[in-house]
């Protein structure tokens, strides 16, 4: 009998977090690595918000607290739906968890049955197939082409829907091809789902404060409030406060499935660090003058390594509309001969291949569902980046066309011939 589940053993390891462990195991053996692999701010979490944490110490605020978030913290939540979103939700409709991706994670164990699918366009941030896997769901998964910004076709998903499907997730801005919908975009989908009334949608809006070149952020509750009673609009405050590990989540819907989600916290995790809620208050209530701050650096370093990568041999690059990665095809690299001699195969030896190569990781597109890409993560320290991106350029300049070095191993030359 095996130690594993059954249903575990359906579950990938985040390549993420894998490669991000790979480049630290190469660190700790003394290698010079840049990982440019996970996705979190460089940035320190705003002084403010560290000051609350310690308040909240003092004050003694580090008991267990209602399952699901502080009534303070669901208020500041209602509040922001409300402001920045023009969402009303009561606080009864708002549910609070140990990060983002455990907000998701339970609304899908809180919903599905086997069999119920999840549909999910792809390129998709890496747990969202294995998270419906874990929930006992099946994941649908929806090919986009980037020739349309890899942006879901309505017609592709009205042709997926079925009797069994319960979800679409939809992530705007995306991880992690940086897509943003518009509002005519969220239309168009919306108006799909209307024809589907059995259809719930997850809004996963986490990157909502990081938007370029003047975009406005939308999301589909918003445009279609006849969606209000089956949508989770989810959210957080590990990217746009520079918080991932303080681990705070949070979610507006309809307080069946609040309610629905606060059984499976009260079973499983019970409620989110006290402190850290107290910190999340502080994020959503606080001074916000630091988010247009940072992210004007992070548009600086968008640009700069957008206009580097088409600069590389055999890669190419669109500018991201949000987020902070950038998604490079690498398409041209691959057949190539590595600098270490190896034959690039795919997107994932050319990731593994730089890392030997010149100490950077990266992480391959087939991990997010798109293979011959792979995502850098810009929220990474400016000179750092620069550093990788001048790495990243030479590996790709180093690599040769396996065709001619093939020839030149197995048959000489006419000229070297000659001599002989
Ligand atoms: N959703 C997306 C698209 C993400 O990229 C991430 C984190 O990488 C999350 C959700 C989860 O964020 P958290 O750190 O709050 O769990």
């Amino acid at each position: 009998m095996t130690l594993e589940s059954a249903r575990l053993g359906t579950v990938r390891p985040s390549a993420t977090v894998r490669m991000a462990a790979l480049a630290r195991a190469m660190q700790s053996e003394g290698r010079d690595v840049i990982s440019l692999a996970s996705g979190e701010p460089d940035f320190d979490t705003p002084g403010n918000i560290r000051r609350a944490a310690i308040e909240a110490i003092e004050k003694g605020r580090t008991k267990y607290t209602t399952v699901d978030g502080i009534p303070e913290l669901k208020a500041a939540v209602a509040a922001k739906f409300e402001w920045d979103n023009g969402l009303h939700y009561d606080v009864d409709e708002i549910s609070v968890a140990p990060g983002g991706k455990a907000v998701i994670y339970n609304a899908l164990v809180a919903t599905l049955s086997a069999g119920d699918e999840v549909i999910i366009p792809a390129p998709y941030w890496v747990s969202y197939p294995d998270l419906v896997r874990l929930a006992g769901g099946t994941a649908v998964i929806l090919p986009t082409e980037s020739a349309r910004d890899f942006k879901l076709e309505p017609a592709a998903l009205e042709a997926n829907i079925t009797a069994r499907t319960k979800w679409l997730i939809l992530n705007s801005p995306s991880n992690p091809t940086g897509a943003v919908y518009g509002p005519d975009e969220l239309r168009r989908i919306a108006d799909v789902l209307l024809r589907h009334p059995h259809v719930w949608v997850l809004s996963d809006d986490i990157y909502e404060h990081i938007l370029f070149d003047g975009r406005r952020f939308a999301t589909i509750a918003q445009i279609e409030p006849r969606l209000l009673d089956r949508c989770l609009t989810v959210n957080g405050v590990s990217k746009g406060y520079a918080m991932t590990g303080w681990r705070i989540g949070f979610a507006g819907g309809p307080k069946p499935i609040i309610e629905l989600m606060a059984k499976v916290m009260g079973q499983t995790t019970s409620n989110a660090c006290s402190v850290a809620q107290w910190a999340a208050v502080e994020a959503l209530t606080g001074p916000q003058e630091f988010i247009p701050a940072r992210l004007a650096i992070y548009d600086e370093r968008r640009r700069w390594v957008v206009d580097e990568f088409n600069r590389a041999e055999g890669l190419a690059c669109t500018p991201p509309d949000g987020a902070f990665y950038a998604f490079v095809s690498c398409r041209d690299q691959i057949g190539r001969c590595s600098p270490s001699g190896r034959i690039i195969e795919d997107d994932e030896d050319f990731a593994l291949e730089l890392l030997q190569s010149e100490g950077v990781a990266v992480v391959h597109g087939s991990a997010f569902g798109a293979s011959g890409y792979f995502r850098i993560s810009f929220a990474t320290d400016t000179a750092l980046l620069k550093e990788a991106c001048a790495r990243i350029l030479r590996f790709c300049s180093m690599t040769s066309e396996t065709v001619d070095l093939g020839r030149r191993a197995i048959e000489p030359t006419p000229e070297r011939a000659m001599p002989i």
